[in-house]
């Protein structure tokens, strides 16, 4: 009888995968079954599952003392996606499957009592970790056998129940490899609400449409029922579709927070994610027992959007500011910091004061000291991350009269498609995506200045306080705009039409 073997699995570690060998020895004495390996709770409950199983799946085995360990020991592992490999384990130990056939395979899995096995969050990075790590084969609950199959390169096998693995192991039956479903294609067309509905705002409508172009961050700034929130929610029909790769990023963010589509199995569109102003730090940012992305990974290669901005939380917010800085979240963690990514296009709405008629003197019913206090429950340092800007006033009546005539979704994002596709070209090979993207390094390659430009720069810096963070994004919004122009040159206007997203922080912020 074989006393030992080795079945190989994965612990996730933020979106990515590491690979955990699962050993099981057996040997004679007092009956009895120890789990070790710098194990969560929920991983040290599988003994229970896994004894259970073994025996109602038909697999009689002589009481023995039975020791599994999970390796490398500085990996924490949590979650129940270790029962089957746990099982298989310890059928293989006890010569019920030949060892061989474990090799350059990877299992996952969670196991009932009755030895069937039930799908686990995650799957699409331990899969992208298997390739990687050159295994060959991956067995996997059947519920995810699809997410898996989305990685190309390695052979996909769904198992039902524990007793059906075995019997593929030992050669006994065969699995048909899943294949699959074309990136997730057949699925419905989604209809978001038209930027003709909206009559007016010429001058937030172009706003919107700058920030989408080059995914900078956007502030808007008005009267309760001046459209706000109706501009945000019809983004989603403006954004340009993801890339193959994009597609896979957010998947995995998905694939972690177990929230995947069942016949979806790559995220399709660009996330929109509005969460509450209720929302706690913690499911803003992600983290807990259980490691879970928050909203801001939620919203990866997407938007997130707050409505009524100065409502959330001051703790809330400023647990944005690394994502808005750095495109991704750390979270530290007893094992360790665990990373997510966060490369999000921010988009927020507030009114100006808590009546919401603030700069209207005549109609504003609040003190000057309400007025600021409400607008600095936003930091400065958060407003330096915003890149655009706009007021929204409350619409006049002629403005709604012109309804007809508003430019409908589809003819805006034509456009966007036509900036986006500049900036794909321009940043081949860049680690950089949108214009957003860029680092200092970056601004100073694509978004050179003349000296015309230099010279107006620096009388704005004075005039306006900018800060050098402040200084940088203008020009990116710049070069955005020169885009949409189909300018290769950053001009005069470009300029000043970033500058005057920029000038309202200081008629709302600086001023008081
Ligand atoms: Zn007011």
């Amino acid at each position: 009888m074989c006393l030992f073997s080795t079945v190989t699995s994965a612990a996730i570690f933020g979106v990515e995968s590491r690979p955990v060998n699962v050993e099981a020895d057996i040997t004679d004495g007092l009956p009895s079954f120890a789990m070790v390996g710098f194990l969560s709770t929920q991983v040290k409950e599988a003994q229970e599952r896994v004894r259970t199983a073994l025996k109602n799946s038909g697999l009689r085995m002589e009481p023995k003392r039975i020791t599994v360990n999970l390796s490398p020991a500085d990996v924490r592992k949590s979650g129940t996606g270790f029962d089957l490999p746990i099982a298989v384990a310890v059928a293989a130990a006890y010569g019920k499957v030949p060892g061989e056939r474990l090799e350059g395979i990877l299992i996952a899995g969670e196991l009932n009592l009755n030895g069937e096995v039930l799908p686990v969050p995650g799957i699409l990075p331990i899969v992208a970790g298997a390739r990687e790590s050159g295994c060959h084969t991956c067995i996997l609950p059947k519920a995810n056998e699809k997410e898996g199959a989305v990685i190309s390169g390695i052979r996909i096998l769904g198992v039902e129940t524990l007793a059906e693995t075995i019997a593929y192991l030992k050669g006994e039956r065969a699995l048909k490899p899943a294949c699959a479903s074309e990136n997730g294609a057949g699925e419905a067309e989604t209809h978001y609400e038209d930027f003709a509905e909206i009559a007016g705002q010429e001058a937030a409508r172009r706003a919107v449409e700058v920030a989408v172009s080059g995914f900078h961050n956007l502030l808007m700034v008005g009267p309760p029922g001046s459209g706000k929130s109706m501009l945000a929610r019809r983004i989603p029909g403006i954004l340009p579709p993801l890339s193959l790769e994009e597609k896979i990023e957010i998947s995995k963010v998905y694939s972690i927070a177990g929230m995947l589509n069942r016949d979806c199995h790559l995220v399709q569109q660009r996330p929109f994610r509005a969460p509450h102003h209720s929302i706690t730090a913690k499911a803003m940012a992600g983290g807990g027992n259980y490691p879970r992305p928050g909203e801001v990974s939620l919203a990866h290669n997407g938007v997130l959007f707050l409505d009524e901005l100065p409502e959330f939380s001051r703790e809330t917010l400023e647990v944005l500011r690394q994502p808005l800085e750095e495109r991704r979240v750390c979270i530290s963690r007893t094992s360790g910091i665990c990373t997510y990514p966060a490369n999000i296009m921010l988009v927020a709405a507030m009114n100006p004061c808590p009546c919401g008629n603030y700069p209207d003197i005549a109609k504003c019913l609040c003190t000057n000291h309400q007025v600021r206090r409400y607008l600095n429950r936003i930091s400065s340092p958060f407003l330096d991350r915003i890149d655009i800007t706009i007021e929204v006033p409350a619409l006049q009546y002629r403005s709604l009269e012109v309804k007809k005539t508003a430019e409908t979704s589809a003819q805006i994002r034509e456009r966007v498609l036509k900036a986006r596709r500049i900036q794909e070209q321009r940043y081949k090979n860049t680690p950089f995506r949108f214009n957003a993207d860029l680092d200092q390094s970056g601004i100073r390659t694509y978004c050179p200045l003349g000296s015309t430009q230099e010279m107006l720069m620096q009388e704005a810096f004075e005039k306006l306080d900018l800060s050098a963070r402040t200084y940088y994004r203008i020009l990116k919004v710049a070069r955005t705009i020169a885009d949409m122009m189909e300018s290769g040159r950053i001009e005069t206007e470009h300029l000043q039409e970033a500058l005057c997203y920029r000038s309202i922080h200081k008629r709302y912020w600086l001023n008081r």
